[in-house]
């Protein structure tokens, strides 16, 4: 990484941040109003390994104060109208639009990816903007008739109340904005914690977004270097009506346990270890560019990312040649480097723990090649793939969040699926293959939540994205992620009497209703 590199990026974050608005370091906005905070906590540029910004620590103290102010706002924005909350929704997609370089220049900056990458997420993000804007003037609940056509029911959806949405670094606009376009299109006044690895773009700007436009959507961003701490009493104010987390599920299934002894429901949307599958008739090329393209986005930092292939041993030294190509190819590229390579992994701990396993699968004796050399500054990690692994690698059995992507023959279709069958749970899965209609049929049997057949793109603002067993439950994205932040009314009254025909058919109905009563 050269030096030009480091002080663009510092100028361009800088000239971002003020036309963004944000000046000073240590604000961050209250649902009300932005407050300078007491304390404040570094961000670091993982490309560079240098300071790229000063941001608000808030405390614990903020948290009764913060969950009140959202109790309150609750209570108006659950009865605010459809077309308002789809107006609030479409308006922080605007701003989203409208801002789109600068924020993506700060995400650029913050996680180190490259900014035609940051920009596709700040596109994806207003994604759902859009459809909860269009979803939230239509989803209108429903009117219908007891069974025995003596009542009527009346279902409304009404906003849960206030949501605290705690999310991580990987994605941080989207995976933000996923949550927040939901809720508010719901009626619910927001909470955001980002993590503190992205406080700017996870949050702080979002903030700056949403208080730029005049609708009545409500929205709190605490960054906050202790977490636990700031959460905990969050949890504790009695306020707060959901937990949506985004995350690890070592941390999320935690979390769940102490919203659970609050009463607060929670929606966990937790880690992944994909794997693509490519059966004995697949399109080997079209397999290689689809596993390549899902791999190499955020250098393999999501948590959809294929994390092992199984290939019909048929056709494994033929994908292994196509996917060495496309590695060939790839480079390492520094924050706002506008050839798009692959950017660095978020810190040196991540780092570290990959070259770990790194080693240990070579000591195993796996064939480890890895392309593009790294440069000396910043936490980058060469693309890399691994053939003959071990089963019992730790490479297969945790989530990689890097650019390497372990190989593994399976002796038949059937074998390949067994091996991909994960027993605690999963997210996402590809299956390649002649024809979709049979892939579709294998993905259903995967015990997973998403699946890609003859793609490497799982994920879409209209369909609900969530994972079973240890990758959480509860959906965003699609009607699901709607009503994850709802409470149905149903209000039964009975049907008039129009023509006295009721009176007649009292005799009859007395034990009915004595069964009712
Ligand atoms: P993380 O679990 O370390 O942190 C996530 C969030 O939780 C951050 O805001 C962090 O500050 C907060 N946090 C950490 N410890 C906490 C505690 N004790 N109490 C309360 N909050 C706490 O995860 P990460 O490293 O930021 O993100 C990477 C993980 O997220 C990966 O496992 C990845 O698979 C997962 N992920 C899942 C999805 C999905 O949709 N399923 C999407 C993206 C990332």
């Amino acid at each position: 990484m050269n030096v030009g590199a480091i002080e663009r990026g510092r100028h361009a974050l800088d000239e971002a941040l003020a036309t963004l608005g944000i000046e000073e370091a240590a604000v961050f906005h209250d649902g009300e109003r932005w407050r300078q905070a007491e304390a404040t906590m570094p961000v670091l540029a993982p490309a560079t390994g240098e300071h790229a910004a000063e941001v608000a620590d808030v405390g614990a103290e903020v948290a009764a104060e913060v969950a009140a102010g959202a109790g309150h706002a609750a209570e108006f924005l659950r009865l605010t109208a459809p077309e308002e909350r789809a107006a609030a929704c479409l308006a922080l997609g605007q701003r989203l639009h409208e801002w789109a370089e600068p924020l993506a220049t700060v995400l650029a900056v913050e996680t180190g990816k490259p900014p035609a990458e940051a920009l596709a997420e700040v596109a994806y993000a207003r994604s759902y903007c859009s459809y909860y804007g269009r979803l939230a003037a239509t989803d209108l609940g429903s009117a219908g008739q007891v069974p025995d056509g003596r009542a009527r029911v009346v279902t409304r959806r009404l906003g849960i109340g206030p949501a605290l949405l705690v999310t991580p670094w990987n994605l941080p606009v989207a995976l933000a904005v996923r949550k927040l376009a939901a809720a508010i299109a719901a009626g619910c006044p927001c909470i955001l914690k980002p993590s503190e690895l992205t406080p700017l773009s996870g949050g702080l700007l979002l903030g700056r977004a949403l208080s730029s436009t005049d609708s009545t959507a409500w929205l709190a961003v605490l960054p906050t270097s202790r977490p636990a701490e700031l959460v905990d009493a969050l949890l504790a104010s009695g306020q707060i009506r959901k937990l949506s987390f985004t995350g690890s599920t070592g941390v999320g299934s935690a979390l769940a346990e102490r919203a659970a002894r609050h009463g607060v429901p929670c929606s966990l949307e937790l880690g992944g270890n994909a794997p693509a599958l490519v059966m004995h008739d697949a399109d080997v090329a079209a397999a290689a560019d689809a596993i390549v393209r899902a791999k190499r986005r955020n250098a393999g930092q999501t948590c959809v990312a294929p994390n092992r292939v199984i290939v019909h041993s048929r056709l494994h030294d033929a994908l292994v040649d196509e996917l060495r190509a496309r590695f060939e190819e790839l480079r390492l590229s520094g924050p706002l480097d506008l050839e798009a390579g692959l950017g660095p992994v978020i810190d040196e701990r991540a780092r570290r723990r990959l070259d770990h396993w790194l080693a240990a699968a070579e000591e195993e004796g796996a064939r480890v090649e890895s392309f593009a050399t790294r440069p000396e500054r910043g936490t980058f990690v060469s693309p890399t793939l691994v053939c003959g692994l071990d089963p019992a690698s730790e490479l297969l059995e945790e989530e990689i969040f890097g650019p390497i992507l372990p190989i593994i023959a399976a002796s038949d279709d059937r074998a390949a699926i067994d091996q991909a069958r994960s027993a605690s749970g999963g997210l996402a899965a590809y299956v390649f293959c002649a024809d979709s209609i049979r892939g579709a049929a294998i993905g259903e049997r995967l015990n997973v939540g998403l699946v890609g057949v003859n793609r490497g793109i799982v994920s879409e603002a209209s369909a609900p994205f969530g994972g079973v067993g240890s990758s959480g439950h509860g959906k965003e994205g699609g009607i699901e992620g709607l009503h994850a932040y709802q409470n149905t009314v149903s209000v039964l009254f009975d049907e008039p009497d129009l023509f006295g025909q009721a009176a007649e058919a009292l005799d009859d109905s007395a034990e009915v209703a004595a069964v009712h009563a």
